[in-house]
């Protein structure tokens, strides 16, 4: 086991100069009840797993996994991944993988249970598989952790080496979540679009073309399924925006690599975590307003018409399926003004995403952005 040091998962640790790819897991099996079919596949990766996640995800999972257990004699640890997806879980779990001798990894939950399960397998060099319980992200694709305070509070990414081992999309377990982390998902998966096109929409690189065309793609898909889908939980629309959100969201960030990276939405969210009051809405939730904001200062401060009318669209289309439109949607009503101004700040810190637009972002023109989101399209002329 690696001795623990700070700061322990800088960027530069993990990523070389020219980073391999990691494009996808090495294997998807997915269907409904399908878990109770990946025994077989499940023991091929080791016979002392750790299994990482969340109060309600692993009181989920047991009944699912103990048959599994039995069958194949495995030496299961149930371990929860809780304060957050932090330093300190991290050292915690690298030491109840130790003492168990742990050989495989399985993460189960969210977005912060996988991203953890994901850095503790990279950390003590074991298998890793991904059972996602929700649609609210594509973490259990992405070669990829994000590292919170134990607070909630965001701190840096971490690129990993590889994509998940396996990853098991059982659409019974993922129907048992509730319908707002579907939706929260859908809102961090629209943004690769209007995210990657900004990043990378200028790219000669064939993988990168390609990857912003998927992005638009899923757009679209969204645009067309999710409000018939969030009706009809489980039928065939639902599963196909289940896909979307959990897999293709995580395939366009395998093919784009790092240059097709996140840009304002997700700056938005990141200075957001750090007001408390922020930690009831989903990761999801925060990027969709990150959007908003982002398009709104493409207006703002490049004038540019396309962001204009493409936040109209957007606006029509977070009412059908009930996204946050504003601040006091985030339940950020009656924030102070300093309050606003810190996460402005963060949002435009020195390394932040926001500076992959295309021109200079202050925290004054991201405030007035943050507080405009709703303004109706064409009210205002750079
Ligand atoms: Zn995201």
């Amino acid at each position: 086991m690696e001795p623990l040091s700070s700061p322990l998962l800088t960027k530069t640790t993990y990523i070389s100069p020219t980073p391999a790819l990691s494009i996808a897991p090495a294997q998807v099996i997915r269907g409904v009840d399908r878990l109770a079919e990946a025994g077989e596949a499940i023991a091929a990766f080791g016979s002392r797993p750790v299994i990482v996640g969340g109060d309600r995800t692993l009181k989920l999972i047991q009944p699912h996994l103990q048959p599994i257990i039995e069958t194949h004699q495995l030496k299961a640890n149930w371990a929860n991944y809780t304060p957050d997806c932090s330093e300190s879980s991290l050292e915690k779990l690298q030491q109840i993988g130790a003492d168990h001798q742990g050989d495989l990894v399985i993460g189960v939950g969210g977005g912060k249970a996988l991203d953890l399960a994901k850095l503790l397998a990279y950390r003590t060099r074991v298998p890793i598989i991904t059972i996602p319980t929700s649609g609210a992200t594509c973490a259990a694709w992405t070669a990829l952790s994000n590292i919170y305070t134990n607070e909630g509070a965001f701190l840096y990414d971490v690129g990993l080496a590889k994509c998940p081992d396996l990853l098991i999309l059982d659409y019974s377990l993922i129907q048992t979540a509730p319908m707002r982390t579907l939706i929260a998902g859908i809102g961090d998966a629209i943004a690769k679009w209007y995210e990657a096109s900004v990043s990378s929409g200028h790219s000669e690189e064939t993988l990168i073309v390609a990857a912003v065309q998927q992005a638009r793609v899923l757009r679209d898909i969204l645009f067309q399924k999710s409000v018939a889908a969030l009706n009809e939980p489980g039928s065939q629309t639902w599963r196909e925006v289940v896909d979307a959100t959990v897999l293709l969201a995580g395939a366009i960030g395998g093919l784009g690599g790092a240059q097709c990276r996140t840009v304002a939405a997700h700056a938005v969210h990141n200075g957001l975590t750090h007001l408390s009051a922020t930690h009831k809405t989903l990761h999801g939730e925060k990027v969709a307003y990150g959007i908003l904001v982002q398009l709104r200062l493409e207006e703002m401060l490049q004038g540019n018409q396309l962001a204009a009318s493409a936040r109209g669209q957007l606006l029509k289309f977070y009412s059908d399926i009930h996204l946050p439109q504003t601040l006091a949607d985030l339940g950020l009503g009656n924030i102070t003004l300093a309050e606003l101004r810190h996460g402005a700040e963060i949002a435009c810190g020195e390394k932040s995403d926001i500076h992959r637009l295309p021109f200079k972002v202050c925290p004054e023109s991201l405030m007035a952005a943050m507080v405009s989101t709703t303004v109706p399209v064409g009210a205002t002329k750079s």
